[in-house]
């Protein structure tokens, strides 16, 4: 433990991992808004970078060419609206993330070692001086092992098929867990101090205010997490 360099920054991180379609994101982006913390979507980096590939024709088996690419763009992470934002060569991505062709490549770009580096160094970079709320696969088990604020969001697979159904997506999301599951670098995994929670059945409030109960037991000060802790008793 502590391989990472979570000791180089000085904000809080809350990690919010899980499958596609758990309803991770809206959990994590309420959750930073209640707390006044920014919501870090590290899927998006893997996103954008897969955007940035595919305009350039390169293919997910290109290893050295997508090295190559990577170390020639410029990867920044800025911030609006309380939101990490990801530009490539100053080219804003975010109408672009969802596309089908992302969503179909986004797990064979990121099972790559080096491109899982890139985005590693970014999401430390973006958490330096800031108090955050990342989701994604591996933030509690790889990313930042010592946050002590750790919680895996999980729905069983007839919801969340539902739930990208009903987001007008097209999503296979089978096909993404599996190479999540199976990669060799950071494969998606319940952290061994991850608290788990089901939202199948479940409003996304309620699991917030579990989060934020859990977070007041845990000790995180925040005004938010006392008045919610106060109502949940
Ligand atoms: O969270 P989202 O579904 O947008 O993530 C898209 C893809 O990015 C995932 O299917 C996964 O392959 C990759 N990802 C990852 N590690 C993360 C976040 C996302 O490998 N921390």
């Amino acid at each position: 433990m502590g391989s990472h360099a979570s000791d180089r920054r000085s904000g809080r991180v809350i990690a919010i991992d899980g499958p596609a379609a758990s309803g991770k994101s809206s959990v994590a982006r309420e959750l930073a808004r209640r707390l006044g913390f920014i919501y870090v979507n590290s899927g998006g980096f893997y996103r954008a970078i897969t955007w940035y590939l595919l305009g350039k024709n390169i293919r997910p088996e290109e290893n050295d060419l997508i090295a190559a690419a990577l170390d020639a763009a410029a990867l920044t992470c800025t911030v609006t609206d309380n939101e990490s934002r990801i530009l490539v060569n100053d080219m804003d991505p975010a109408n672009h993330l969802r596309d089908d062709r992302v969503n179909e490549t986004v797990s064979r770009v990121s099972r790559l070692a080096r491109v899982r580096q890139i985005v590693s160094q970014k999401l430390h970079d973006c958490a330096a001086a800031r108090d955050v709320v990342i989701e994604g696969r591996d933030i509690g088990s790889v990313v930042f092992p010592d946050s002590p604020y750790k919680f895996y969001i999980d729905a069983s697979p007839e919801v969340r098929l539902k739930r990208r159904a009903a987001q007008g997506e097209r999503d296979e999301i089978a096909m993404r867990d599996h190479d999540d599951v199976s990669r060799a670098v950071s494969p998606l995994v319940i952290a061994a101090d991850a608290y788990v929670i089901d939202t199948s059945r479940v409003t996304i409030e309620q699991v917030v205010n579990e989060i934020l109960t859990r977070l007041g037991q845990k000790g995180l000060p925040s005004s938010d997490v006392h008045i919610t802790d106060a109502r949940a008793r």
